[in-house]
Parts: C-alpha cells; sequence; structure tokens
C-alpha cells in the first residue's frame, strides 16, 4: 500500500514547476503552519503540486509515490491476485464491484473497478492473475485505486522484473489505523472469543456449502478450519482481531484448539499476554467497525524485542 516517498514527490513537483525543490519544501512547510500542521508533509504537497498547477496526468507513477487524494494517476503493474467479484444492491442501486491487487518494483495497491465494462474484462478472462496491465486516470481513495469509467485498463507488453509482493507494513498505534492499511502492532491480548469452526474445501480453502459442495471443485471432503477473535489493547484503543488457522497454529498447539476445557486453560493463559501482529485492516460486514485480519502474529519474547530495540 501507499507509502508516501515524500523525497520523490518533492522531486516530482520541483521538475513539474521548474522550481527549485528547496522552494518547494518552502512552500509545503508554510501551507503546513497555516493549517497548525493538521497536514501531513504529503497532504500538503499535493494542495502545493495543485497550487502550481501540477497534475500528474500524463506522469507515469510508482506504486510507492501514490497518496492519498491524487486523481487521474497512471500506473503499470502486474496483477498478483484477483479478488471474487462482488454484488451489491443497497438503497435501490444494484451493481458489481471486482478488485485485484497490482504491484509494481516499488510497492502494491489494491484496484477498486466499478466500471461494467472494465469489470466485463475480468469475467471474460481477458484480464487476468499474472498479467500486466496499464492504468489511466485511476483516483486515490482510502487507500486503494479506484477505476470509476473515466479510466482505462488494457494489457501491457511491459515487462516489470522483482514485483514488490510484500505489503507495505506501518507500525501504527491502534486509535490511528484505518480500512486497508496493512498494520503491525504490539497490543495487549484483553478477550478472546471462539473458536468456532467451520468447513473448507480442502482444495480451495473456500467455505463449503452445507452438502460439503464446493463451487469450483464440487462433492469434496471438507477441511475443518477455525477462526478467533481477539480483542487487543494497545494503550491508545482497543480493536478485533481475528485469526485464521494458519494463525492460530502459531499462538494455540493443536491439541489445546479442539476441546473446550483444554483451550480454556490456554486461553486464560493467553489473556493477559502481549504479542505482535500483522494484519489488514478490514470493516466487518455487521459491526461496520474495523478489525484487524492477522496474517502473523507471535507471543511477545523478550529476545526479540531487545533485538528491535538494539536495532
Ligand atoms: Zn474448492
Amino acid at each position: 500500500m501507499i507509502q508516501g516517498n515524500y523525497e520523490q514527490i518533492l522531486k516530482m513537483i520541483s521538475e513539474g514547476s521548474n522550481l527549485p525543490v528547496e522552494e518547494i519544501e518552502r512552500r509545503i512547510e508554510a501551507r503546513r503552519a497555516k493549517l497548525s500542521g493538521l497536514i501531513s508533509k504529503e497532504g500538503a504537497a499535493q494542495i502545493v503540486a495543485s497550487e502550481l498547477g501540477i497534475s500528474f496526468d500524463k506522469q507515469k507513477l510508482k506504486i510507492s509515490n501514490l497518496l492519498s487524494g491524487m486523481r487521474r494517476i497512471n500506473i503499470t503493474g502486474k496483477i498478483l491476485r484477483v479478488n471474487k467479484i462482488v454484488e451489491y444492491n443497497k438503497n435501490g442501486r444494484s451493481g458489481k464491484i471486482a478488485s485485484f491487487l497490482i504491484a509494481d518494483e516499488t510497492g502494491n495497491i489494491r484496484v477498486v473497478l466499478w466500471d461494467v465494462n472494465h469489470i466485463r474484462l475480468f469475467e471474460v478472462g481477458e484480464i487476468k492473475e499474472g498479467d500486466t496491465v496499464e492504468i489511466a486516470n485511476g483516483d486515490i481513495r482510502n487507500g486503494e485505486l479506484h477505476l470509476s469509467s473515466f479510466a482505462d485498463i488494457k494489457l501491457s507488453q511491459a515487462v516489470i522484473t522483482n514485483v514488490q509482493t510484500k505489503q507495505a507494513v506501518q507500525h501504527k498505534s491502534l486509535d490511528k489505523v484505518q480500512m486497508n492499511d496493512s498494520i503491525s502492532t504490539r497490543a495487549f491480548i484483553v478477550q478472546i472469543f471462539g473458536p468456532t469452526f467451520y468447513l473448507v474445501c480442502p482444495e480451495c480453502n473456500k467455505k463449503v456449502s452445507e452438502t460439503g459442495t464446493c463451487e469450483a471443485h464440487g462433492k469434496v471432503i471438507p477441511k475443518k478450519n477455525a477462526i478467533l477473535t481477539l480483542i487487543i489493547d494497545d494503550g491508545t484503543n482497543n480493536m478485533r482481531a481475528v485469526l485464521f488457522s494458519e494463525q492460530i497454529k502459531k499462538i494455540v498447539n493443536s491439541d489445546e484448539l479442539p476441546s473446550s476445557d483444554s483451550f480454556m486453560e490456554k486461553r486464560n493463559l493467553l489473556i493477559g499476554s502481549e504479542v505482535i501482529l500483522e494484519g489488514n485492516v478490514r470493516k466487518n460486514k455487521l459491526s461496520e467497525n474495523l478489525e484487524i485480519f492477522v496474517n502473523s502474529v507471535e507471543e511477545i519474547n523478550l529476545d526479540r524485542v531487545i533485538e528491535e530495540l538494539e536495532k
């Protein structure tokens, strides 16, 4: 996701305006002072850029340079993953939303498609996972690249080596996290709900129907997966963190999981312990609250903390 590279933005504004970098910096600082520091350097840079009449329209940007609020931007990247198309029906309006993760050598970002013509390219397989695409006129919203019907997406012959598959993780306190952030946080477990279990297809790990049928693989012998929900607190806020089987295994032994008695004991040990966890921030569809889908979790061990401090 977006890790605004301030130095590069300065350079882009300087080149676009023929003003020295120092002058751009001075204007950005002046703008921030006027707003009592309520705006980030990157945000102020955006304002200065638009005051100078610089648009990033014709420039090809690298993903690490994308910033919130940028409009009509152009990038080229490789599609790492295509998500399932979602149909919505809200307030009498219905439609589809498609999304995928795109990467270049500097970073990656989720792309959201709203236009039926763009979505169709994915439905018919004209554009798919692994393809390199060129995107024009996208807008950055909430840390995502959104393509309206004014945007364009097409296959590209560009060859991108060393795509950045790892999502940039930000160290953030829980009171600062926003939707779609990839965060790393250190917090105490204050409550645990679950585990609850559900059945998935052993081939694709997707939920199977009650009769044990996978949408893609038909009748299968389903595998049992678990979900554990932690309430974590880092002193600034508390938040739900959702763990699936792979991550649960890192803090719970397999023999502690299946029976509620064995888990009770472990649960009591875990509550009050401190963990470092990484994950993506999503909105819970029912509660509308933000929660963390955990990609990595570990209990704090002192050796690691000392290692961090020594860095
Ligand atoms: Zn399957």
